[in-house]
């Protein structure tokens, strides 16, 4: 790193004299990095645009219902707890995780169910009901997992890849654990059933990633899963974010709000602050972006200050699917409907082909369908369910404009949940919203309106993808989805611990 000396001091406040960190964004990647530089000695500001914290997990309260409106399966809540502890204090103290089981019911296109958790024998049990021969197949498709997830997660998961010599020294173990497959591929390994494999290979769709392309490595996720259970936060995950809030003002830290950041301001090739919207300028001793990392290069940072992250790279670079999502509060309950299900559709491969590749609108879609009230009734009236249908849809480079398509679109999706799953959907309905992919671009500012970042293609992971220490820029920082190691709680949530060990201490800035 260049020399730190020659950077020009942020002014202090008379009475703070800490050392100042901007935190450009509150999604919890950009939470987590202000509770550790908290706890590192800074000063930290966290500038969101949105009128309320949280990011992809900002909180709509509508008629008597509350939304969360992204997140909601929590894993790994040790690393939560983490962020607790670093402020002397207990995560139960302010939120309450409750394990959900079953983990997922996933239903397929013929009504048949299969409930998947994270007990061995419940498993093997719902196993061998849809595809008896594969039981073994599947035992040792879960020492895999463990394996992949002791390496990928546990080891490298927290390691910074800031050099090649870095991605060098652990690719012989990548190629041991087949990392250059796809997860559908490693699944396919182990099981001939064709459900059963999309049973155990979607999970990286909850990332991001299409199953057929995204690398093996994913595939610890369930593995992550058993270990760790799969928890609700009760109020909504929108309780994860105020205490998250909570611990970094009690460091004497600041959320502000209403806060978009124009620009990085910069002196030559180092990071010295910030320019609002408004014009307002904030001067920093480090700039953390957790904003998209594909729009902080392409649209907070001049081109001219970049070398690596050009916009010819950030174009030719493949990003996620984007999501649809609609919520909707019903006047009765549907007792029956677990808190997560995942309704797969007629196609599998190829209505991926047709969203990730192809980037067309299919007919047809797999859903994932929320519905907190199962385990927390406080989320809606009494008497009703809160609930929220999200469908993997093409980014904006399908062209689909979401503005004439999103009532059609809805409409569908509630055909298809009134036949299958909610009777009488339609004239239940109390309260609705949906969320496009124009959304992710226009509200969250993702780029190309993806709703996970860059996709966790293995030629875009660890080395590969946007460092947590910017190749370009001194004095800049990248929490988030759009950096290592990637997107989803568990991932964002790491990506701060990486920033924890490339970012200079504050004693010497101070
Ligand atoms: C619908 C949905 C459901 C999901 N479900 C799950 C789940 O159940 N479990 C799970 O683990 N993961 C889930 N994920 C993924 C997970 O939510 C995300 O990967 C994670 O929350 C992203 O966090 P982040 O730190 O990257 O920040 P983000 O949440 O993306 O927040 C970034 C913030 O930066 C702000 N910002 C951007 N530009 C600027 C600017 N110029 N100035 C100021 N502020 C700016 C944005 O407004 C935003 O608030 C889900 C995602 C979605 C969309």
């Amino acid at each position: 790193m260049a020399s730190l000396a020659a950077a020009p001091a942020a002014p202090r406040l008379a009475a703070d004299p800490r050392p100042h960190a901007v935190v450009i964004g509150s999604g919890f990647g950009g939470l987590a990095a202000a509770v550790r530089l908290g706890a590192r000695g800074y000063r930290v500001s966290v500038l969101e645009q949105l009128d309320a914290p949280g990011g992809r997990a900002y909180v709509y309260r509508q008629d008597g219902f509350i939304f969360d409106a992204g997140p909601t399966i929590v894993t790994a809540p040790f690393l939560f707890e983490e962020l607790w502890q670093l402020c002397g204090r207990r995560l139960a103290d302010d939120v309450e995780l409750r394990p959900v089981t079953p983990f997922y019911r996933v239903r397929f296109d013929d009504g048949q169910l299969f409930d998947y958790s994270g007990d061995p024998g419940a498993m093997r049990a719902e196993v061998a009901k849809l595809a008896p021969a594969d039981v073994a197949g599947y035992e040792r498709f879960m020492a895999a997992s463990e394996r992949l997830c002791r390496v990928g997660f546990e080891e490298l998961g927290h390691v910074p890849f800031g050099s090649w010599q870095s991605m060098a020294k652990v690719l012989p173990e990548l190629i041991s654990l087949q990392s250059y497959r796809s997860v559908h591929g490693l699944v396919s390994r182990y099981v001939k059933d064709e459900r059963l494999r999309t049973v155990l290979s979607f999970h990286p769709l909850l990332i991001g990633g299409n199953p057929f392309a995204v690398t093996s490595i994913y595939a610890l996720i369930a593995w992550l899963e058993r270990r760790w259970g799969v928890h609700f936060a009760m109020g909504g995950t929108g309780r994860l974010v105020t205490g998250l809030v909570g611990l970094i003002e009690g460091q004497g830290g600041l959320v502000r709000c209403d806060a978009r950041v124009a620009e990085i301001t910069l002196a030559g090739q180092r990071a010295t602050g910030v320019r609002l919207a408004t014009g307002e300028t904030i001067a920093a001793d480090v700039v953390v972006s957790n904003a998209d990392s594909a729009w902080t290069y392409r649209h907070l940072l001049p081109a001219a200050a970049r070398r690596r992250w050009t916009d010819r790279k950030l174009a030719r670079a493949r990003y996620s699917m984007s999501l649809f999502v609609w919520y909707f509060g019903t006047k009765r309950r549907y007792p029956d409907v677990a808190h997560h299900t995942i309704l797969l559709g007629p196609r599998y491969k190829e209505l991926l082909r047709d969203i990730f590749e192809r980037k067309v609108l299919a007919e047809d879609f797999s859903l994932y369908l929320h519905r907190p009230t199962a385990t927390d009734p406080s989320l809606a009236p009494a008497g009703c369910d809160a609930f929220y249908v999200l469908a993997p849809v093409p980014h904006l480079d399908s062209q689909v404009d979401w503005r004439s398509q999103a009532e059609r679109y809805r409409q569908v999706l509630a055909q298809k949940l009134g036949a299958t799953l909610l009777p009488d959907l339609e004239t239940s309905i109390l309260t609705s919203r949906v969320l496009t992919p124009q959304d992710f671009q226009d509200r969250l500012s993702s780029f190309k309106g993806a709703a996970f970042g860059l996709e966790p293609v293995l030629t875009q992971s660890a080395w590969f993808r946007p460092h947590n220490q910017s190749e370009d820029i001194e004095r800049l920082y990248l929490v988030g989805a759009g950096t290592h190691p990637g997107a989803g709680l568990p991932g964002v949530l790491s990506s701060a611990k990486v920033l924890d060990r490339v970012v200079p201490d504050a004693a010497a800035l101070a």
